[in-house]
């Protein structure tokens, strides 16, 4: 089947309909197009970066890129690797992990701009299939479905306007909120972490190596990430639902801690880290979808398995679900798309991975002080 516009009404037809132009859904667009297969991808934003999203790849994110071409796409529009994990303590390094060449490693990780991974593969799909675009402004509000119940397509508002698109299968790549698997009745089961997560952003100063580094505040995790653009992401861990009691005590003693810890920071937090408001709250959960496909809806990424940030697992499991995805749907799609069954196969190859790097994170998150204090 191809991409079709009725003659009569506002309804598209396609094979699949991708909702969430995320790094899953952006890969499995990319390798249903090389399959040629018909693909609509939508996404509900006017553009392709979303204000936070993960950036760190990881081996097995990177091995996925690898496989399909894209890697060498992505380091073009320019990316950095990150050459060591170093943990510090008053100013000082007290451990670092290195890369192990014994084990093919060259680095501990990859920054990648979610704007440079995102448009590297669309430009890659675009290159494929001259007619492919992602819709953009296109929101997702509902199921489309037969008489009988089963689902054959979505309702959306394209720039405010109702439309509906008619698809033999409807992946859910929306992410931690996913409007698909709340219409597909998908529900997760939600876990906090006892964390929440204050996040901010700034030039990294001259001669900054690129590295994880960590340090311990309070019992709490604060890590800062070299990125690619010369500028260092700032995580820091604070008590779940902490925020509004933290803000009651004076900013400067507080945001004294971060340059107590990372002294070479002084300078560029005095700059740009002045009240409260330069840093942005994330409220930390994890979810894990029971059932990730219902009838001929399926979930890859956060949508079926959202992850905190710690160990930086989310956005490489997206892209891993996508690529085990796309095979089951080159199945389907070799029957016509018959019979959705063989959509149950993307939790029982994935799932197991998935469930062991959630109970990952857990430990690391609760084994972080213990580890911190060995070093010293
Ligand atoms: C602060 C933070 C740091 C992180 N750090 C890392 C890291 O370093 N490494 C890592 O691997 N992971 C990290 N993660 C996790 C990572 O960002 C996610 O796991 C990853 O983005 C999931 O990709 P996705 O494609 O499933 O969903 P998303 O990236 O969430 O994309 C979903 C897309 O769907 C769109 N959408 C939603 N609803 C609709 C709708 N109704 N209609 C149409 N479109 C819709 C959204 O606009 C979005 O573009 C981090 C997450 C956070 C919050």
């Amino acid at each position: 089947m191809k991409l079709m516009k009725s003659q009569t009404n506002d309804t598209l037809y396609t094979d699949v309909c991708i909702v969430g132009a995320g790094p899953g859904g952006a890969l499995l667009s990319y390798l249903l197009n090389q399959k040629g297969i018909s693909t609509l991808l939508i996404e509900r934003q006017p553009h392709l970066h979303k204000s936070f999203r993960g950036e760190l790849l990881n081996a097995d994110g990177e091995a996925i890129l690898n496989k399909h071409g894209l890697y060498s796409h992505i380091q073009e529009q320019g990316l950095l690797h990150l050459e060591q994990i170093q943990y510090w303590e008053e100013g000082n390094i007290i451990h670092t992990i290195n890369p192990d060449p014994s084990k093919g490693e060259h680095h501990v990780g990859v920054h990648v701009p979610q704007d440079h991974l995102l448009e590297a593969i669309t430009a890659q799909t675009e290159a494929l299939s001259p007619l492919y675009q992602v819709r953009f402004n296109t929101v997702m509000t509902g199921l489309l479905r037969d008489k009988d119940g089963h689902v054959v397509g979505i309702n959306v508002r394209q720039n405010g306007v109702p439309a509906s698109i008619r698809a033999s299968v409807v992946i859910g790549a929306d992410g931690r909120y996913s409007a698909v698997r709340k219409h597909a009745g998908l529900a997760p089961e939600i876990r906090k972490h006892g964390y929440d997560l204050l996040w901010a952003r700034i030039p990294a100063p001259p001669g900054w190596e690129p590295a994880v580094r960590m340090a311990s505040m309070d019992g709490q995790q604060l890590a800062l990430f070299s990125q690619y653009d010369g500028y260092v992401q700032i995580g820091w861990n604070i008590p779940e639902g902490g925020y509004a009691k933290l803000r009651e005590q004076p900013f400067a003693p507080f945001v004294g801690k971060l340059v107590a810890a990372f002294p070479c920071l002084a300078d560029s937090v005095a700059a740009h880290i002045k009240d409260w408001s330069d840093f942005v709250l994330l409220s930390v959960e994890s979810s894990y979808s029971s059932k990730w496909a219902e009838d001929n809806v399926v979930l890859i990424g956060d949508a079926a398995h959202t992850m905190t940030p710690t160990g930086a697992f989310g956005l490489n499991a997206a892209l891993e679900d996508a690529d085990v995805l796309a095979e089951l749907l080159m199945q389907m799609a070799q029957n016509k798309f018959t019979s959705s069954d063989v959509l149950q196969q993307l939790q029982v190859i994935r799932g197991s991975k998935v469930q062991q790097q959630l109970a990952r994170q857990v430990h690391m998150e609760s084994s972080f002080q213990q580890r911190y204090e060995s070093f010293r």
